[in-house]
């Protein structure tokens, strides 16, 4: 059988629920987790493989960097959340120094084809990072971005519409942040435009969803210190488009080069982008309304004021 094999760096909430989400998958059949807490990474590889018997053929293994060199997808969760209070600036930080001896570790045993998949925040800022020091071609450097935001709007629709969540075809875009934007003009339940179908509500009524979303994770961290089940699926689902080059439609974070007339540039964010076996494959462009292009020309100028006043970041 084919190797499919996908390396985890970072073995903390998001890594180990991401490593526990694939076993249970049989588009991959080797899982190697990495940490600087051996002893993190080792026991939860003794809880996972005390479980092969129920799942489809897989090696789980605590690795090391050796692991990379047949890897083909390697998945960088490592780093430190945001604190109460701290900056996003002072979280980049903070995680660039920890970045910079994962990928420098990484580097030189990356096979040609390998696609790098960055879940630390600020992902956005991190992935562009990962890229710019990697050196490789920037469709095999993707961040999570915003498809777990979009997910999430995706429940929260569903929800007030009373339909399935599968069905809802929203998108938010932008920065995976305070800065991302709800796209509710591009945004359709089966094809009919959500503000057809919630014809009787007012602009409060979107507002409140894009909160909702906005927020969701700092509620979460509130009451219960972190968020890992929904990033774990999202990064699945991210992994299993690439593995079985599904071409699946995702609002992963993406390099962009003169988009919108140039007014987004040399930035990573999330616009909705077809991902293959090599990444990314091709950027869509929807017909967004003009506030929404406004918006996302401000997130992503956003990010990079955050970023040049980073002077750790980019030092390729
Ligand atoms: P955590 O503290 O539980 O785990 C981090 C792990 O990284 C720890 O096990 C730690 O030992 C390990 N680590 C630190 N330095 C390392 C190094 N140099 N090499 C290898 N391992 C190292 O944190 P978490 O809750 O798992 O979150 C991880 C990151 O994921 C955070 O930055 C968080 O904000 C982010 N996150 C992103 C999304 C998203 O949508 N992109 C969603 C949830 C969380």
């Amino acid at each position: 059988m084919e190797n499919r094999k996908i390396v985890i760096v970072g073995d903390g909430a998001v890594g180990s629920t991401i490593a526990y989400t694939l076993l249970l998958q049989d588009y991959v059949n080797e899982i190697s987790i990495i940490d600087i807490n051996k002893d993190k990474a080792e026991g939860d590889v003794l809880d996972m493989v005390h479980g092969l018997s129920f799942v489809s053929p897989k090696k789980v293994t605590a690795g090391t960097y050796d692991d990379v060199k047949n890897a083909h997808i390697i998945v960088i969760t490592a780093g430190v959340n945001q604190k109460e209070g701290e900056t996003r600036l002072d979280l980049l930080k903070r995680n660039i120094k920890v970045f910079n001896s994962i990928i420098d570790n990484i580097k030189p045993n990356l096979m040609p084809d390998a696609v790098v998949l960055v879940v630390t925040n600020p992902v956005d800022l991190l992935t562009l990072h990962t890229y710019k020091r990697l050196g490789i071609s920037s469709n095999r450097v993707i961040g999570t971005g915003t498809v777990l935001d979009t997910s999430r709007l995706k429940f929260l629709i569903s929800k007030e519409a009373g339909v399935d969540p599968r069905n809802v075809h929203a998108l938010v875009i932008g920065e995976h942040g305070d800065s991302e934007v709800s796209a509710f003009s591009v945004s359709t339940i089966a094809g009919l435009p959500v503000e057809k179908y919630f014809e009787d509500k007012g602009e409060e009524f979107y507002e409140e969803l894009h909160e909702k979303v906005r927020n969701a994770a700092y509620e979460i961290i509130k009451k219960k210190g972190a968020t890992y089940y929904a990033i774990g699926l999202s990064t699945a689902k991210i992994i299993e488009t690439i593995m079985n080059n599904q071409k699946s439609i995702l609002t992963v974070s993406t390099y962009m080069q003169n988009e919108f007339n140039g007014m987004v540039n040399d930035v990573y964010l999330s616009l909705p982008a077809v991902v293959g076996s090599k990444g990314v494959e091709r950027i869509l462009h929807l017909e967004y309304s003009y506030s929404e292009v406004l918006k996302l020309i401000e997130s992503s100028k956003k990010l990079l004021e955050t970023l040049s006043s980073c002077t750790e970041c980019n030092k390729a």
